[in-house]
């Protein structure tokens, strides 16, 4: 079955709307934010999803720590790590 989104990729949902800058640019945040990151607290990729805006947790070891807006480390706070939540 051929692509129907080429190069927009998840963009797509956007169809034709916004200009194709723009789409892109909301492309590569959301790929980054959608992708596999690997928990800063356990180590382990790819359980590691957004709460909310600058909101993330790992649902391996149950931390929650606050991280970019898109990316769970930002190269601020990575000097400054901090679980805020640890759930059992
Ligand atoms: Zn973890």
């Amino acid at each position: 079955m051929a692509r129907r989104t080429k190069s927009v990729g998840i963009a797509g949902r956007f169809g034709p709307r916004y200009g194709s800058t723009l789409r892109k640019r909301w492309r590569d945040v959301m790929q980054r934010r959608y992708a596999d990151h690997v928990c800063p607290f356990c180590g382990v990729k790819g359980h590691v999803k957004r709460l909310s805006v600058g909101l993330w947790t790992c649902t391996k070891c149950g931390s929650i720590w606050a991280g970019g807006a898109y990316v769970p480390r930002t190269g601020l706070n990575k000097n400054f790590p901090r679980i805020v939540v640890r759930e059992g």
